[in-house]
């Protein structure tokens, strides 16, 4: 591998500092940084003998941020039909707040939850793989280079065979759950053989340790406590401490959820995990914006992580944040408070959009820009959700000895003349869709917004080709309906390619 310099924009490397270069480079051997900071600095690091097979990128009116590190997705893709997706009227004025909207309708969202679980097991490997490969290509085309899989409507292994396809990091897991809080009851019930989940986790964390390439982890995760026996959380801190994992879960997600859990389960959410001993500093909250004083107490005492989806909360209804402030507040009593995007069956905000709404939100909050700096908004990005993931020591920022994962953000139209704070400019005006080229292990993954290696419009095709298969096999979809969506996507992907055909013979020729 030829040694990579990305030469002469402005670094932000989230390190512990969080300090700005504004002449920048970083210099990456075998994947590897080796140096990173003034542009001066990093050139006087090039040994001799690697400067002959050097490959440069001029970054020159452009940002260089370490790659988005999404440590709480969920694969959804499949269902695009049924699941507030395709199959919605164009006209928004007949929507009505439901399933996680008012403070939740929890009993729902358990039974939403339990459901899940076989549609799984009737994904085929192929239609599997079609899907997690589309749907991890939207995460990498934004910036993100490692994927936390918190529970996914897909197979784990096509999710692990998928990264690598892409070459980007993912640390999955299963869709662990084995009882339901279902409407209408007063106790949990019973769904699943706890046995089965545990060994299915377990399979997984024996498939994934010692990945050959560095990119596939495996976690276990619970996707609710409204979903899961106290014997299944007993077994998750047996895994946890025999793998030495990280272990996440949705906790104190939704105001209504602590009145439920105390029904079905005589025990409130935060304390079931504590009580199963869960609660410990490699303990990833998700979410976490409703606990009690004591349930707060612990999650301080035990150092946990607290991940938050808040470019997500307003479109689903949900008020984690403002509601009770306890997020922000966590951060302020020192805990690692990360942003990351959630999943659902159409594209949710990306990460520079959860940057945007973290940076805003909390400074209005507290009626003071300097709660969260643009370059704290970063870090919660990037370097914290590493450690979250139990990755800090290798990626999260640029620095010598961590895998050369970044981006070039474009820094020099109208939204940055004269401003010398590119990063600011982007979280006011930008968004996911100016991450230009990402790169991963030195890997140059997405160059001018597109894949370097593969054809984006056959993974579009065979996305499609999958999720209408298990559509109508699986979900009692109209297949009239089905078909009728696709017709209009193919016509919209000939009359680009037909622009693009234009394209290349009206100019690409020189006539
Ligand atoms: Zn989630």
């Amino acid at each position: 591998m030829s040694t990579l310099l990305i030469r002469g924009g402005v670094l932000y490397p989230a390190d512990a500092t969080d300090r700005v270069v504004p002449d920048g480079a970083v210099l990456a051997e075998d994947g590897v940084v080796v140096a990173a900071g003034p542009v001066a600095e990093v050139e006087a690091a090039i040994e001799p003998r690697h400067r002959e097979d050097l490959h440069t990128i001029d970054a020159r009116d452009r940002m260089i941020l370490p790659g988005f590190v999404n440590a709480h997705w969920h694969e959804m893709f499949a269902m695009r039909f049924p699941f507030k997706g395709a199959l919605r009227s164009a006209s928004d004025r007949d929507d009505k707040p439901v399933f996680m909207a008012l403070g939740g309708d929890v009993p729902q969202v358990s039974a939403v939850f339990d459901a899940f679980h076989d549609h799984i097991d009737r994904l085929t490997p192929d239609e599997a793989l079609a899907i997690a490969r589309y749907s991890m290509w939207t995460q990498l085309r934004s910036g993100v280079t490692t994927l936390g899989d918190v529970g996914s409507l897909n197979k784990p292994q096509a999710l692990a065979r998928a990264a690598r396809d892409l070459g980007m990091r993912c640390t999955v897991s299963t869709w662990a759950a084995d009882t339901v809080c279902a409407p209408g009851d007063s106790r949990f019930r019973r769904t699943r053989d706890t046995d089965l989940e545990l060994q299915r986790i377990e399979e997984l964390l024996e498939e994934c340790s010692g990945d050959p390439d560095g990119l596939v982890r495996a976690w276990p995760t619970s996707v609710y406590g409204t979903n899961m026996s106290d014997e299944l959380a007993a077994g998750f801190a047996d895994l946890v401490a025999r793998y030495d994992v990280p272990f996440a879960t949705h906790v104190g997600a939704l105001r209504n959820e602590a009145e439920v859990m105390l029904a079905y389960y005589g025990s409130t959410p935060v304390r079931r995990f504590a009580d199963a001993g869960l609660l410990t500093d490699r303990f990833m909250a998700v979410h976490c914006g409703f606990a009690d004083p004591g349930e707060r107490a612990l999650l301080i005492g035990a150092g946990a992580h607290i991940s938050h989806a808040p470019a997500k909360y307003g479109q689903a209804g949900e008020s984690t944040l403002s509601e009770t402030r306890m997020i922000p507040e966590f951060r302020r009593a020192g805990l690692d408070v990360s942003v990351s995007t959630d999943g659902a069956a159409v594209p949710l905000g990306g990460m520079a959009e959860a940057m945007r709404a973290v940076w805003q939100l909390y400074n209005e909050m507290y009626a003071d820009p300097t709660e969260v700096l643009p370059t704290d908004a970063l870090a919660m990005a990037t370097r914290l959700p590493a450690r979250g993931l139990d990755q800090g020591d290798r990626i999260g920022s640029l620095e010598p000895g961590k895998q050369a994962d970044l981006l070039l953000v474009p820094a020099d139209d109208w939204r940055y003349l004269l401003n010398p704070r590119p990063l600011e400019g982007f979280l006011s005006l930008g968004g996911s869709m100016d991450v230009q080229t990402v790169i991963v292990a030195g890997q140059v993954l997405i160059e001018d917004g597109r894949s370097t290696g593969l054809d984006e419009d056959a993974l579009e095709a065979e996305y499609l080709e999958a999720l209408s298969s298990f559509t109508v096999r699986c979900l009692a979809v109209d297949a009239d309906a089905v078909e009728a969506a696709l017709r209009r996507r193919s016509e919209v992907v000939d009359r680009r390619r037909r622009a693009r055909a234009r394209h290349h013979t009206g100019w690409g020729n020189g006539r």
